[in-house]
């Protein structure tokens, strides 16, 4: 394919999908202008240093989904000078006092549930089987996915309760395709055949379905921020600019087919950047309020966020707990890590730290509270749990992110995508990223996804339609 001279591209937001895109048009001398909000680049994948420990807005580690992700993992790898640390996946949840291994291996998990209520579960789940033999019906909400997959006793179990709490809405009012998303997908009966077989699991032909045996990628030193930071360096190498604390507030369709953004510089002055093309990372529904060209952007209300507050809690004890994460279900928190699990390098010696992650909506109560009364609370709770000792803490902080996850109210799909089309219908502007495309996006998409969207800006080619339904995306 050959290459025309791309207009001058400005990319909105300095996640992992705005730098990734911003790298592969800096190496071919586009000299992209990003525009980020923060005072850092990375997103949700930035480290903020703290007593001498590295925490993330939760470990990030990198994941090989499948072969179309090895060559990612290469990129970063060589940036990093090959200082990159693996382990296995390794996640627990905690349950009635006992540690289960996630997700759910029904052998173990009926070991560990004692045979009266192990019997009980299958029994459901096998009553739910017939039912859908019978009378098939799609699975429409996540209370239809979680009880078709382990029957309807695992799930209250189990799955209801701790999914209220995650997401602020019960599971019948959310779609399950957001569990198709984020959980492999496999039935109980399935899982119990390959917790049996010997034979290794046979790859998905979806390179974005999760896996059920995931292993982790990780910076040895200075947390999974080391990424970002690397690529950054590499766009300024090559002649492109990464300008912080500059939040895009306007963005204006010119008649010539170009772009005029409007942002805040630090010294709270509003400045202008002209482009002939765009690519944005940011919330499409943030985007739909700036964005003004010949129509009026469609509604936007179905389409929240949930926001993600971590405690990052310093420890002078490590060893806490084998797992990297435990889950917990009846806490404020919703899971737990160890962040030495990730890094032995990211705590000094003898010293650790946990990462404690709870959800909310912004401006509910618990965003409203104050850092030190949520801290509090966490430690109160890690204590209660045997987790750690009052004695063990030497200091925390509090991270924010109001675009912590997407949530896939039932029906969310009427508004999302009208959205997309409308920004599809813009020649120059591309949405991309777990923001700009409302989607469960893990690092590995959102670089893939913005390397494929560079060289589509790279070849001159006009956008290709958007498809018809949400699930499907674009350059990826
Ligand atoms: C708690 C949690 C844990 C996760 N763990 C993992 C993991 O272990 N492994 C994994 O692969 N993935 C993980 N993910 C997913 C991963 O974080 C995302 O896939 C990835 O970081 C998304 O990158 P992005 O660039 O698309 O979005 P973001 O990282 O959200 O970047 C968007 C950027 O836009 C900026 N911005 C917003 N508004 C404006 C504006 N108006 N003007 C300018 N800039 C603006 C923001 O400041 C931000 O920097 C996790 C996600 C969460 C929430």
């Amino acid at each position: 394919m050959s290459e025309v001279k791309p207009p001058s591209v400005a990319v909105l937001g300095a996640g992992m999908t705005g730098l990734a895109a911003a790298v592969r048009l800096a190496e071919r001398g586009a000299n992209p202008t990003i525009l980020e909000a923060a005072d850092r680049v990375g997103g949700l994948v930035a480290t903020i240093p703290y007593q001498g420990r590295c925490f993330d807005y939760g470990p990030h580690g990198f994941a090989v989904y499948s072969a179309a992700d090895q060559p990612l993992l290469d990129f970063f790898t060589s940036k990093l000078d090959g200082q990159v640390v693996s382990a296995d996946k390794f996640v627990q949840i905690k349950f009635r006092g006992q540690l289960f291994d996630y997700p759910l291996k029904p052998m173990e998990a009926a070991r560990q549930l004692g045979p009266a209520e192990a019997a009980a579960c299958g029994a459901s789940y096998a009553a739910e089987a017939i039912r859908r033999a019978i009378r098939p019906r799609p699975l429409l909400t996540a209370e239809d996915f979680f009880v078709s997959n382990y029957g309807r006793k695992l799930y209250r179990t189990f799955f209801e309760h701790y999914t209220a709490k995650v997401w602020g809405r019960h599971p019948s009012k959310l779609s399950a395709r957001f569990l198709l998303k984020r959980m492999p997908r496999r039935s109980i009966f399935a899982a119990i055949l390959a917790s049996l077989a010997t034979k290794r699991q046979k790859e998905s032909s979806d390179p974005d379905e999760v896996p059920f045996h995931l292993h982790w990628h990780y910076p040895k030193t200075g947390g999974s921020g080391t990424f970002p930071t690397a690529m950054a360096a590499d766009i300024e190498s090559n002649g492109g600019r990464v300008l912080l604390s500059r939040r895009a507030i306007a963005v204006k369709a010119r008649d010539d087919g170009g772009y005029e953004i409007t942002y805040e510089s630090p010294d709270g002055r509003r400045e202008t950047l002209d482009a002939g093309a765009v690519v944005s990372t940011i919330s499409i529904t943030d985007l739909a309020h700036i964005f003004s060209g010949p129509d009026p952007a469609p509604p936007t209300d179905a389409l929240v966020f949930r926001a993600v507050l971590i405690a990052c809690i310093a420890t002078k004890r490590r060893d806490i707990f084998p797992p990297q994460n435990i889950y917990f279900q009846n806490r404020l928190f919703n899971r737990v890590a160890e962040i030495t699990r990730y890094s032995p390098e990211n705590a000094p010696p003898d010293r650790d730290g946990l990462s404690a992650e709870m959800t909310c909506d912004v401006g509910d109560q618990l965003w409203n509270r104050p850092d030190e009364d949520i801290l509090e609370q966490v430690i109160s709770e890690l204590v209660e749990e045997e987790v750690i000792t009052r004695d063990d803490v030497e200091g925390g902080m509090l991270l924010r992110y109001p675009h912590g996850y997407p949530v896939y109210l039932l029906g969310y799909e009427k508004q999302l995508l009208p959205l997309r089309r409308y920004f599809a219908g813009q020649p120059r502007l591309y949405v991309a990223g777990r923001q700009g495309l409302y989607s469960y996006a893990q690092m590995h998409f959102c670089v893939r996804a913005g390397f494929s969207l560079a060289d589509h800006l790279l070849s001159g080619e006009d956008k290709p339609a958007e498809p018809e339904d949400s699930e499907t995306l674009l350059f990826v």
